[in-house]
């Protein structure tokens, strides 16, 4: 069910069906007063036709008595007046009239069909009954009365009778009309007949039977009561409000109940349309009373039907309406969202240019970074060079001890083996051969670690067996060693470790941290330097002991910063753990100096793992 937005579109909704409503009453209505129209129409035609004929049948028969002979004897010469009633008798059964009587010129009652009844009215003055003067006058004459001696509602039909003296006397015929008013009472619709006073003389309602459709003035009841026309009957009015005036004469009226309502086929209150017409040959107007039940019951009918039609047709526009608004909202909705991620894509690609920006940017400062770890590497390749030959140069003094030795000893054997070979002493010579050969060898091992050290590494990180790694950095300082009396105490696990990192400057490392070791002994009778190392989650840490004074509060403060030192002029640079530091980071790995618990200093040396293959 659509939902209503606004209380105005259900207001336009409601009149709408109202008017629609309204509308389709008032039509319905108009079409179906219409229709009675034409229907009343048709039956005013019919009842006036059926009453035309009724008196019609009557019309001839008065004037035909002035073929008696003997009733024109009556009036001529005061003939036998008991014939003429007798015939008048016979005549009255055979026509089927209510009486038949013959008067002369002054209106005295000569001779009567009714003579024998006690209330007949033979010899009784009428003169003052209007259809009597009218005959005088006119030839003929016409009037619906009530009976002055019994009473009875009727028709009057009377001729001058004329002889060859002129005109005789009056013959009268009163005619019955309650045959054609009950033949009325069975038709669909109340059909009345007033006349020239407007008083109801016939009507298919029995009680609107001498009623009046118009107010009587005094004057005219007066007269009424001369002529005892309706025989001093009360006369009310029938109470006929008049409603609306339609085309041809035809008005909508009320007729309100008046006293208990008499029994009928139709309705005898509340709405009716009212046509009339006069009849011809006669002052009276004959009046058909449609009621309007059916009509508005019918009009009601369309109404309530255009009325559903309407809510159905508002129904169904509201529904189209929203459908329309929920479309449009879903549009504005879909443009909304297409808008939103229009601007976000828009934004996506400020960003990204800002971001390939900063992209640019980053990749030039990480290109100058490179460039300038370049550099740097290459200054630091140099200090590595220039340490190594500081070591050199600090080894110099022993390696030119080291080589002193076996070159004073060369001297002396090959003195020796040139003497023993003048003495054709061929084994001793042989003997000091091979001594020579042998030192030889030695100076040979010592030049070579030596041209190993001072080699440029080639910065490639590969598997370095460790425990060779030491063996070599022992051996380049094996004089020293030896010198110092020194003792070194290696514990190493079963599985020798192999580090991932460049060999030659693993030894320069060690060289390092084993000379500083040396150095803080200095002066200690037998020194003692602890190799030991261990392997966990994928490193290996590799300890080197002394048992010297340890590391000074402010040594532990700048131990790797470069120029370091608190040895002699001559004897330190400074540059031993700074270099070893930067090589160690190179390789992934790091370097600690720390005090012992037990005295003395302890530097860690932590390297990754190789990979077992
Ligand atoms: P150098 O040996 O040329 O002085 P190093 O960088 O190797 O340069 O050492 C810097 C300083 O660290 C040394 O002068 C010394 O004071 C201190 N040091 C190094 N190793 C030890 C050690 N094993 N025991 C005590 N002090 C040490």
């Amino acid at each position: 069910m659509p939902r209503f937005r606004s209380l105005p579109l259900l207001f336009v909704c409601l009149l709408l069906v109202g008017l629609s409503g309204f509308s389709a009453y008032r039509i319905g209505q108009r079409l179906g007063i219409a229709d009675l129209q034409a229907t009343g129409l048709h039956r005013l035609d019919l009842y006036a036709t059926s009453l035309e004929r009724e008196i019609g049948k009557y019309a001839f028969l008065p004037g035909t008595l002035s073929l008696a002979p003997e009733v024109i004897d009556l009036l001529a010469s005061g003939g036998d007046g008991a014939r003429v009633n007798a015939y008048l008798e016979k005549l009255n059964e055979r026509a089927g009239t209510l009486s038949i009587y013959v008067m002369d010129t002054q209106g005295k009652v000569l001779a009567t069909s009714n003579w024998r009844r006690p209330d007949s009215f033979l010899g009784e003055d009428l003169s003052f009954r209007p259809y009597f003067r009218e005959a005088l006058e006119n030839g003929n004459g016409r009037f619906f009365g009530i009976g002055t001696t019994r009473g009875e509602p009727g028709y009057y039909l009377a001729s001058a009778l004329t002889g060859d003296n002129g005109t005789l006397g009056v013959a009268v015929i009163k005619v019955s009309l309650e045959q054609l008013e009950k033949s009325w009472t069975t038709v669909e619709a109340p059909v009345l007949v007033a006349d020239e006073n407007g008083v109801v003389i016939l009507s298919a309602v029995s009680g609107w039977k001498f009623t009046t459709l118009r107010p009587l003035d005094e004057a005219t009841r007066a007269a009424f009561d001369h002529t005892q026309q309706y025989n001093r009957r009360a006369l009310q009015p029938l109470g006929i409000k008049p409603l609306a005036d339609y085309d041809h004469g035809a008005r909508v009226v009320r007729i309100a109940a008046s006293g208990p309502e008499t029994v009928s086929v139709y309705p005898v209150t509340g709405r009716f349309l009212e046509q009339s017409r006069t009849l011809p040959g006669t002052p009276w107007t004959l009046t058909v009373l449609s009621h309007l039940e059916q009509v508005d019951s019918l009009a009601q009918s369309r109404a309530a039907l255009a009325a559903i039609a309407a809510a159905c047709l508002c129904l169904l526009g509201i529904i189209l309406n929203e459908r329309r608004r929920h479309l449009r909202d879903r549009l504005a909705a879909r443009e909304a969202l297409q808008q939103a991620h229009d601007e976000l894509e828009r934004k996506v690609e400020e960003r990204t240019a800002d971001l390939s920006a900063a992209n640019r940017q980053l990749q030039d400062e990480i290109g100058e970074r490179i460039r300038a770890e370049r550099t740097l590497r290459a200054a630091q390749d140099e200090l590595v060079q220039a340490g190594k030959l500081a070591v050199i140069g600090q080894l110099s003094t022993g390696i030119a001890h080291e080589l002193n030795q076996p070159l004073a000893a060369l001297r002396t054997l090959s003195a020796n083996a040139e003497r023993f070979l003048e003495r054709g002493d061929v084994d001793t010579t042989r003997t000091n051969l091979g001594r020579i050969a042998d030192l030889v060898d030695r100076m040979g091992r010592i030049t070579g670690q030596l041209r190993n050290f001072a080699r440029k590494s080639s910065g490639q990180s590969a598997p370095v067996a460790l425990c060779h790694a030491v063996d070599n950095a022992l051996a380049l300082l094996d004089a020293r060693l030896r010198r110092a009396s020194a003792e070194v105490a290696r514990s190493c696990p079963v599985d020798e470790p192999v580090a991932l990192c460049d060999a030659n400057r693993l030894e320069q490392v060690l060289v390092n941290l084993i000379g500083n070791a040396l150095d803080a002994m200095a002066g200690q009778p037998r020194p003692c330097i602890d190799l030991a190392w261990e392997c966990a989650d994928g490193r290996v840490r590799l300890h080197v002991r002394d048992h010297g004074p340890g590391l000074s509060a402010e040594a532990q403060a700048h131990l790797f910063e470069p120029f370091f030192t608190t040895k002699p002029a001559g004897d330190g640079l400074g540059l031993g753990l700074t270099i070893s530091a930067g090589i160690v980071r190179d390789f992934g790995g790091s370097l600690h100096g720390a005090n012992h618990p037990d005295g003395g200093a302890v530097f860690t040396l932590e390297l990754p793992l190789a990979p077992t293959p």
